[in-house]
C-alpha cells in the first residue's frame, strides 16, 4: 500500500498515553485502539472491548438533573432517561453507539464522556513523532495496545508502516487471537512484541477470556520460530483462583524451555480500571477477589525454575 493511502487510514482509539516507560523499551507513546476478540474477566480497560465509540456515564460529575437535563431529550434513540437520584440512565440495549454522540457533546461537565474516537493515521503520527527526540535517547517508540491492535488490522499495520518510514522503533501488546497472516505481517514491521498467554489449559483459557487458546499457542510458536531475531515478551496477568497454579506455570515453563528467544514476565493482578464499569454500566465480574500479593512473583520464579 502506497504511503499516502496509509495515511489516510482510519481507525478508532480510546487514548494516546505519552511518556510511559512500560509496554516496550525506553520511553514510549501508547496508542490504544479499540475492540478486542476477548472479554477476560479482569480486563482493566473495559472501554476497548466495543470497536465502536461509546457514550459513558459518571454520576460523580453530573449535576444533577434539578441542576441540568440537556442530554434528555436530545438523544435521537431516546436511550437517555431519569435515573435514581436525580442521576442520569443510559440504556444500553437502546444507545446506538452513534456518531455524533450527542449526549456526550451537551454536557457541561463531563458527566457522560465518549470512550472512542475515530483518527486517521497521519494524526496518531503527528502526534507520536513530537516525542522523537524521548525515543532516540531512550531507544523508545510507538507501542500498540488495545484491546487488541490487529482486531482492526488494516489500521494498525498502516500506522506500523508509517512509523517505519519515520525511524520509530514500533512495538505491539497482542493478545495473540489474531489471524496468523496479520500477526506475520505485523511482527516484519516491528522492533518488538509483547504476547499475552492467559492460560496453558485451553477450558480454563475460555473460562476467563471467552475463548480457547489453541490459536494464540500457535501463533506464537510460529512467531518464535519465524522470527528468532525479533525480541518476543510472552507475558501472563497473574490472577488468583483462575491461572496462578503451580501446575499452570510448569505447562508454561515447559512450552518457554522450547523457545529460549523468548522473555518471560509476570504481571501482577490489580483492580485498576474498575470504576470504568460503572460508568458502561457494567458489573465487574470478578467482585472482591484477592489480590494475590506474592503470586506473580512465585508464579515468575516457577515459570524462570521450569524452563531451565
Ligand atoms: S451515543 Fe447516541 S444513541 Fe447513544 S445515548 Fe448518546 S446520543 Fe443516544
Ligand atoms: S448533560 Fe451532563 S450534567 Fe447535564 S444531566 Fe446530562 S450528564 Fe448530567
Amino acid at each position: 500500500m502506497a504511503s499516502f493511502e496509509d495515511r489516510k487510514t482510519n481507525g478508532v482509539i480510546f487514548n494516546v498515553q505519552k511518556y510511559s516507560v512500560h509496554d516496550g523499551p525506553g520511553i514510549r507513546t501508547i496508542v490504544f485502539l479499540k475492540g478486542c476478540p476477548l472479554s477476560c474477566l479482569w480486563c482493566s480497560n473495559p472501554e476497548s472491548r466495543s470497536a465502536k465509540p461509546q457514550p459513558a456515564y459518571n454520576k460523580g460529575r453530573c449535576l444533577g438533573l434539578d441542576k441540568c437535563r440537556r442530554c434528555l431529550d436530545i438523544c435521537p434513540k431516546s436511550a437517555v432517561s431519569p435515573g435514581p437520584d436525580k442521576s442520569v440512565f443510559i440504556d444500553r440495549n437502546v444507545c446506538k453507539f452513534c456518531e455524533t454522540q450527542v449526549c456526550a457533546s451537551v454536557c457541561p461537565s463531563q458527566g457522560i464522556i465518549t470512550y472512542g474516537q475515530t483518527k486517521n493515521v497521519a494524526e496518531i503520527i503527528e502526534s507520536v513523532e513530537q516525542d522523537s527526540v524521548f525515543y532516540s535517547r531512550s531507544g523508545g517508540g510507538m507501542t500498540l495496545s488495545g484491546g487488541e491492535p490487529l482486531a482492526q488490522p488494516s489500521f494498525a499495520l498502516a500506522l506500523l508502516r508509517e512509523a517505519g518510514k519515520r525511524r520509530i522503533r514500533t512495538a505491539l501488546e497482542t493478545c495473540g487471537h489474531v489471524p496468523w497472516e496479520i500477526l506475520n505481517e505485523a511482527a516484519g514491521l516491528l522492533s518488538s512484541i509483547l504476547y499475552d498467554v492467559k492460560h496453558m489449559d485451553s477450558a480454563k483459557h475460555k473460562e476467563g477470556t471467552g475463548v480457547g487458546n489453541e490459536s494464540i499457542l500457535e501463533n506464537l510458536n510460529k512467531l518464535l520460530c519465524k522470527f528468532p531475531n525479533l525480541p518476543v515478551l510472552v507475558r501472563t496477568p497473574v490472577i488468583p483462583g483462575f491461572n496462578d497454579s503451580e501446575e499452570n506455570a510448569k505447562a508454561l515453563g515447559a512450552f518457554l524451555a522450547r523457545h529460549a528467544n523468548a522473555g518471560f514476565e509476570a504481571l501482577p493482578y490489580h483492580r485498576l480500571g474498575t470504576q470504568k464499569y460503572a460508568f458502561l454500566g457494567l458489573d465487574y465480574p470478578l467482585g472482591d477477589i484477592s489480590l494475590g500479593q506474592g503470586a506473580a512473583e512465585t508464579f515468575q520464579h516457577i515459570v524462570d525454575r521450569t524452563r531451565a
